[in-house]
């Protein structure tokens, strides 16, 4: 043999973390009281328990209480009682506590990460070097954010007692992820882990009550979707924060319906891993590897759909299937090991049928000629060639080791079959020009980006999703807001509209030349499909005008016309804000006519009615001056890379206004949907919709391109369902009564758009908390790029 055949011949020696500590941890435990309560152990009421497993083994690690309704009313409570102290106290305060718990984990960091490969079954290597030091690095940031709470959130308050329910894949950096941003804006939290991973959670539990966590301030549930779901009901829990599979996501959106509940949902994905033919191939392949099986595939931002570029497709297929062939599997607590078992039975059938599927409808499934270990839930990496962009691994989140391969051959192309998804959690870029990548970056529909790199993750950065991945971001300022609530001024409720009275007679008034206010839709004045059409009443009561009665079709076609209006979204903040200010100094030009026309219909004094004007004049102007200024920020994380979180628009936004002051609440939700590039179908007051149709020419002679603005007029609680049933939707704000508030969030699952609604209340629209922030950073989803730099 000579020395290069010795050199292939050689072969790692095992090299086995120790599991003492671990194992001597779950002699030692009681798990049939493994509820954390009020900072007090407790079994489940119900004495119900469920296993958790070794993944590697199929051996029961610890039968551990399982948490019932009885148990989350009790903790929810504890989490109650303890919230007023906890949110009082300083900032200081509870970043010293943040610390500590940081400081407390580092010290048992090596448990952790053992505890976490033995329950969840991933490599030590990725428990020890990524997932602890992660969750670590959350509580150690976040001290930081409580400490600066008044002062970077003004007008913010914490949202109250916090529902945290979190997956198997990531045990403790999920937990993190949820828990040091909500104890850093002085929620109180109940965190239900998932019932196959609740090992690290427990432990978790022991490290709050050795750093001086007060008591009741974090509680720990776990259990099994049972508890989940009483979580997610119970009336004293004021926010959500879920992190699952987009399918228990949508039950979550329609059960806090009408609830007043915030919810954020990190949820699946199927994210692109786009090489493009300048690429440093070698590099790739390594990026491919952390982003396909990294914890077994089990990663909602895996990139799980890799699209190369044609020229380089075989060169690069061929460099995957030779690193694959080199993948070792075997025992997670092995230091060599690449490739752990799944967490579970069920989970690896679920992932050989989606592999079967795959191949039956015409994928080529490749697999390294590799041992399997004799026991466990292992499954081989597998790479999946020849794959249509209809095939089932093309579409469906395998969470698995499992990669479904396409070819490109232009950018167009690329982004095209990127975004061909209903995800949009995360992508790759891999090229050497950072011109064509930078390109690429703000073309893909998703919430992170990473150029030349994968799976990269920091406290400071947000992560989370666009479409069905969910909506909220998790770390970073962005997601401190998912535990605050910003003052808003809320007014009483708003009365459900009722049943028109007859228009009697014809006042005459203000009428001159008989007019017909049709709809807005792509920049023309149009008739209503049904045509049909909704007298209106002017303020004693009598005929005043009649408007298009929109129905199905007409948002139908307001939403295709938004959709297709790209040039608002891709023109510069500064273009949008020009059109902006025209549209005020137009609107002003005018305000004597729309002064009238708000006396006329709802009798409000001449003095009131100009003040509206005036203010809708002066809003339009605040929000055309942020168009150019709410802009995204840049972090430095630790890594040899800066993250651009970029503001995007959030796309289509559906904006249902109300009866009181009915030019000011209209021009309040329109500005700043329009100031950050977003287009928009608004349905105006049902009532005094005149105010909105009289709104067209000011806008036709705006320079507001066709499609960036449509009206709808007609009935509110209608149009309001069209518009959250609409798929092609991405957001939407109505202030309406709370029948239609309850009912747009529950019809809304269907693409997860990001919803508002003023909960059934009025708005004061001339509170200056209005024309700030809060409706900006509505109007945004936040892209957080990252770029490597260095050799
Ligand atoms: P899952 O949705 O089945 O379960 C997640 C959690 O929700 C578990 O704790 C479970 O007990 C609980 N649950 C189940 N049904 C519930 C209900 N009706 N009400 C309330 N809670 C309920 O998901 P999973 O299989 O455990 O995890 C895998 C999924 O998580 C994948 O889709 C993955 O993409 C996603 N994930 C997303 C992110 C992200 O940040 N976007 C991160 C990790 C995992």
């Amino acid at each position: 043999m000579n020395i290069l055949e010795r050199y292939h011949a050689m072969d790692y020696a095992p090299a086995p973390e120790s599991r003492n500590e671990a194992d001597a941890w779950l002699a030692e435990r009681d798990f049939s009281k493994a509820l954390f309560i009020g900072g007090e152990w407790k079994a489940a009421a119900g004495g119900k328990t469920f296993e958790t497993n070794d993944p590697a083994t199929g051996k029961l690690l610890a039968k551990v209480s399982d948490a019932g309704d009885a148990d989350v009313d009790v903790a929810v409570a504890a989490a109650a009682k303890a919230l007023p102290k906890w949110s009082a106290s300083s900032g200081y305060a509870r970043a010293k506590v943040l610390y500590a718990v940081g400081r407390a984990m580092q010290r048992h960091q090596r448990l952790f990460a053992v505890l976490e490969s033995i329950d969840n079954g991933k490599p030590i290597r990725e428990s020890r070097d990524i997932d602890v030091p992660l969750a670590i690095r959350h509580f150690i940031h976040h001290a930081g954010w409580a400490q600066s709470l008044d002062k970077e959130f003004p007008d913010h308050k914490p949202v109250g007692v916090v529902g945290q329910i979190i997956p198997w894949n990531f045990p403790l950096l999920m937990l993190a992820w949820k828990i040091a941003p909500a104890l850093a804006a002085g929620c109180t939290v109940v965190l239900k882990p998932a019932e196959f991973t609740p090992l690290t959670a427990i432990l978790f539990a022991e490290i709050c009550e050795r750093a001086g966590v007060p008591k009741g301030v974090v509680n720990i549930l776990p259990g099994g979707p049972d508890a989940g779901a009483a979580i997610v009901n119970h009336p004293s829990v004021q926010k959500i924060a879920f992190t699952g599979s987009s399918e228990v996501g949508k039950i979550i959106r329609k059960a806090t319906a009408g609830s007043g509940k915030k919810i954020s949902l990190e949820l699946g994905g199927k994210s692109a891993f786009i090489v493009f033919e300048d690429a440093d191939l070698d590099s790739a392949v390594e990026g491919l590897v952390d982003g396909i099986w990294f914890n077994q595939g089990q990663v909602c931002c895996a990139g799980s759909r890799l699209l190369v570029q044609e020229g380089v497709a075989e060169a690069f297929i061929a460099k995957v299937k030779t690193r694959m062939s080199r993948l070792r599997l075997g025992s997670p607590l092995d230091k060599n090991t690449d490739i752990g078992p799944l967490v579970d039975r069920t989970q690896l059938d679920r992932v050989r049928g989606l592999v079967a599927q795959g191949a039956s409808q015409g994928a080529e499934c490749w697999q390294p000629d590799c041992a399997l270990p004799s026991a466990g839930y292992f499954h081989l990496p597998t790479l999946a060639t020849g794959v249509a962009p209809a095939n089932i691994l093309a579409q469906e989140e395998v969470f698995g080791p499992v990669l479904a391969a396409m070819t490109f051959r232009t950018t167009e192309e690329a982004v095209e079959l990127a975004n061909n998804t209903r995800y949009g959690l995360a992508a790759s870029v891999w090229s050497e020009n950072i011109n064509l990548a930078l390109h690429a970056a703000p073309q893909l529909k998703a919430g992170v980006v990473w150029i030349n790199g994968t799976n990269l993750f920091d406290a400071a950065c947000g992560f989370g999703g666009y479409r069905e991945s969910g909506f909220g971001r998790e770390g970073g300022r962005e997601g401190m807001h998912e535990y605050l609530v910003a003052k808003l001024p809320l007014g009483a409720p708003i009365k459900p509209a009722a049943a028109p009275a007859k228009i009697e007679g014809v006042d005459g008034e203000g009428l001159g030349i008989d007019r017909t206010a049709k709809l807005f839709i792509g920049g023309k004045q149009v008739r209503p499909d049904g045509n049909y059409s909704l007298a209106v009443a002017d303020r004693k009561g009598k005929f005043a005008c009649e408007v298009g009665l929109g129905n199905r079709k007409d948002i139908r076609d307001a939403v295709s016309a938004a959709r297709a209006c790209r040039a608002w979204g891709e023109a510069t903040g500064y273009n949008r804000s020009q059109v902006l200010y025209f549209l005020a100094e137009n609107l002003s030009g005018r305000a004597d006519e729309f002064a009238a026309r708000l006396v006329q219909l709802t009798g409000a004094s001449a003095k009131a009615a100009r003040e509206e004007v005036e203010l809708s004049i002066e809003r339009l102007f605040s929000f055309a001056g942020m168009a150019d200024k709410f802009e995204g920020r840049v972090h430095a994380p630790p890594a040899r890379a800066v993250t651009l979180a970029l503001h995007e628009p959030v796309g289509v936004i559906g904006i249902v206004a109300a009866d009181e002051a009915p030019l000011l609440g209209l021009i309040s939700l329109v500005a700043p949907a329009l100031a950050m590039g977003n287009t928009v179908v608004a349905v105006p007051s049902q009532k005094y919709p005149l105010l909105a149709t009289d709104l067209y020419q000011v806008i036709e002679y705006s320079d507001v391109p066709a499609g960036a603005i449509n009206i709808v007029t007609g009935k509110t609680a209608e149009l309001a369902g069209v518009l959250a049933r609409h798929d092609d939707v991405d957001g939407l704000w109505i202030v309406a009564d709370s029948d239609v508030c309850k009912s747009a969030e529950a019809e809304s699952i269907g693409n997860l758009k990001r919803v508002w609604t003023s909960s059934g209340r009025s708005v004061d629209w001339t509170s200056d908390l209005v024309g700030g922030e809060a409706f900006l950073r509505r109007a945004i989803e936040v892209k957080n790029v990252w770029v490597p730099y260095g050799d």
